[in-house]
């Protein structure tokens, strides 16, 4: 019967629209047809079987979606949405989608900032006396994350390590927007800045008082132009590309302002790209300001991210 709560109707059109967007060289086809699917139907995690009634206008509305997503225009940009570790954030053209290999580094600033909270333990002397303290009193832990995007890193460390104090550094105003949106909407305090991290005086007033400093800044190389078009004609250039020859301009500007930022003993997370491992321990090994310089790989098993402790 057409239109009944698990209507064959609804498995056959995403079963077109799968072999569509498989067509169309779309990775995980079925995943993006469910997913808009869901969105037509303003069923954002949709189970076919537990699907409402289409509306009459469904499958042109669907269709309308699908040829969009087969044109190669990235899901999140359709639906609007990005999961990103706990959080379902507002997605927007113009502003770098997240990724799941960034919820690791993620992670790893989350666990650092975590121990501090859970020891209560952030050193004294090392908050300014300009900071202002939280509800609560002292932070729980002092976190920035540079190069924030839309903000995924640092709402979810706000998410998920009570007490925390983080501050998100975003050069474009879309960015910043979009992480001071996200967080209005989620509830979670983050202070959102605009600012380059190639600017000596960046957060000076946190100098030598952070206690994680995280990033995903841009590190693709200019001769490493991204095969996926939803990648290469919708991220913006500026979160792409990290500058010099190795892309990895930016990357050491954050570097050296987690150098002057983090406090002794402080953890540094930055991402970085399968092949440039090496290369970023050694930059951040030529600072002589940190200790315990690693590597540690994503859920795919790439070496994703420098991990490092500042002397
Ligand atoms: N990881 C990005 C990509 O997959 C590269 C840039 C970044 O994350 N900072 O295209």
């Amino acid at each position: 019967m057409p239109g009944s709560p698990g209507s064959p109707d609804l498995r056959a059109l995403v079963t077109g629209a799968t072999a569509v967007l498989a067509e169309a060289g779309v990775p995980s086809a079925r995943v993006d047809a469910v997913a808009l699917a869901g969105h037509a139907l303003g069923v954002p995690n949709l189970v076919l079987v537990m699907a409402p009634p289409l509306p009459p206008d469904f499958s042109a509305r669907y269709a309308a979606l699908v040829e969009r997503r087969r044109l190669r225009e990235p899901l999140q940009h359709i639906t609007g949405t990005a999961a990103f570790r706990h959080l379902d954030l507002t997605v927007r053209p113009g502003v770098f989608v997240p990724r799941p290999e960034t919820e690791t580094v993620a992670q790893v600033a989350i666990d650092a900032a975590q121990a501090l909270a859970a020891a209560g333990t952030v050193p004294t002397g090392v908050v300014p006396s300009g900071a202002v303290p939280s509800a609560e009193g002292a932070a729980a832990a002092v976190v920035v994350d540079l190069c924030a995007g839309g903000g995924p890193i640092a709402l979810s460390v706000a998410d998920e390590v009570p007490g925390a104090r983080v501050t998100a550094v975003e050069l474009s105003p879309e960015g910043v927007a979009l992480t001071r949106a996200n967080a209005d909407r989620l509830g979670l305090e983050v202070r959102v800045l605009a600012g380059d991290v190639r600017q000596a005086s960046l957060l000076a007033e946190l100098d030598g008082a952070v206690d994680v400093l995280v990033s995903n800044p841009p590190y693709i190389p200019p001769d490493a132009v991204p095969i996926d078009p939803e990648v290469r004609d919708h991220d913006p250039d500026l979160a792409l590309y990290g500058g010099g020859a190795d892309g990895l301009e930016v990357p050491r500007a954050v570097v050296w302002a987690a150098v002057r930022l983090l406090r002794p003993g402080g953890t540094f997370v930055m991402e970085h790209a399968e092949v440039q491992a090496e290369a970023v321990r050694a930059d951040v090994d030529a600072t002589d300001a940190f200790t315990d310089i690693h590597t540690v790989a994503d859920l795919t098993g790439r070496d994703r991210m420098v991990v490092a402790t500042r002397r």
